[in-house]
């Protein structure tokens, strides 16, 4: 049977990636973030084989087809997938056969991971410029500015607001930044 061909499959990125192994937890890790853990199972059902077909993927994992259709599709906005299309000339209509881009994964860890150290720095840089305030409550933290627009005084409890020590929240901060950052070096001696 002859059917034609269309090959779909995106660019990679010229990103440098380190040699961290893909393995099931960085896989589960990049997937949860990027599309949410619903799209596990498909990422799991693909891994190891090759241009399977939507129908067969959703009969497989005993999904509706619209729902698998909608997961791989948002796979795919990540690259994490990349699909084939075929005119199924009997029936004449296309069917999707979809692939795991596995080597993606490194490139999407690594992006994830520099997009977390680059937040951590704004809000250790926010916490070590402000100062908080807070009633004894812990009801909501304010910075100065927003704390005198509410005269020092709590809106949840009414309680009056002082300035608090916020040196352990900018170690534990610092501290995450340090983990962030060592799993580089660690994949670097691999
Ligand atoms: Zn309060």
């Amino acid at each position: 049977m002859e059917q034609k061909q269309i090959c779909v499959v995106k660019k990679s990125s010229n990103m440098k990636v380190s040699n961290m192994k893909v393995n099931k937890k960085l896989i589960e890790e990049v997937v949860i973030e990027l599309v949410g853990e619903e799209a596990l199972p498909i990422v799991f059902y693909l891994k190891g084989k090759k241009r399977i077909s939507e129908f067969i993927i959703a009969e497989e994992l005993d999904v509706e087809i619209h729902r698998t259709r909608n997961l791989l599709y948002r796979l795919y906005e990540h690259n994490i997938v990349f699909f084939m299309r075929r005119k199924d000339k009997i029936k004449g209509w296309y069917i999707c056969y979809w692939d795991f881009n596995e080597p993606i994964i490194l490139e999407l860890a690594e992006k994830i991971r520099l997009e977390k150290i680059e937040k951590i720095k704004v809000r250790i840089q926010k916490e070590e410029n402000n100062t908080f305030y807070m009633c004894k409550n812990a009801c909501e933290r304010m910075t100065f500015d927003n704390a005198i627009e509410h005269n020092f005084k709590c809106s949840e409890c009414g309680q009056i607001m002082n300035d608090q020590d916020n040196t352990r929240t900018i170690e534990f901060l610092k501290e995450r930044l340090k983990e962030l950052n060592s799993t580089k070096e660690k994949t670097k001696k691999k």
